[in-house]
């Protein structure tokens, strides 16, 4: 058996087991995390790499919700000047009043109406549902060029995807409706 460890950027090094098997294997101890692997592998290799950081990311607790309850309408409307000149985009008016269903929506005319319930947000959740809005100023859709375009201005954007699905289903109760990701079509502008 060898063991080494590796640094992948959590609280602790991972421990990465060489053993005679066939799989790849991970497992939280009271001492760490244990990654067990085939002898034949090499730590380094991209198939162990990958193996840790999905299992680490499934690991994540998520985030603990830094609510953006100070954030006021006008903290809001600054967000919204900043994303939109950093996307390029024009937006005349901004309000912020109680949508039962969605987070944002823009309409045609250049009126971009936000949640009340954004509040709740942590701060970069909020970042992202102006940033998600705004792109479809220039791609109405979800396809390709908005990834691309998410990718640009967001590097982690659907890892705030992610937490912010997971954090409508831990708050949906104190939310005012049935709030869905904004990445659903039901939620498009
Ligand atoms: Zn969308």
């Amino acid at each position: 058996m060898n063991q080494q460890t590796r640094d992948f950027g959590g609280l602790s090094p991972v421990k990465i087991i060489s053993q005679n098997r066939q799989t790849l294997a991970m497992r939280v101890t009271p001492a760490g995390i244990e990654v067990l692997i085939p002898a034949d592998l090499d730590a380094d290799s991209p198939r162990v790499q990958a193996f840790v950081k999905a299992g680490l990311q499934k690991l994540k607790p998520p985030r603990p919700v830094a609510p953006s309850h100070r954030l006021r309408p006008e903290d809001l409307k600054a967000l919204v000047a900043a994303w939109s000149e950093r996307i390029g985009v024009k937006i005349k008016r901004v309000q912020v009043r109680a949508m039962r269903n969605k987070w944002a929506s823009c309409s045609t005319n250049g009126t971009l109406t936000l949640s009340t319930d954004l509040k709740e947000l942590p701060i970069d959740l909020v970042d992202y549902v102006i940033c998600h809005e705004l792109v479809h100023l220039r791609v109405p859709d979800h396809g390709k060029g908005f990834r691309a375009l998410m990718s640009c201005y967001m590097s982690d954007w659907e890892e705030r995807e992610h937490r912010l699905a997971r954090w409508i289903a831990s708050a949906a109760k104190r939310l005012t409706g049935t709030k869905t990701t904004i990445s659903t079509k039901a939620e498009m502008v």
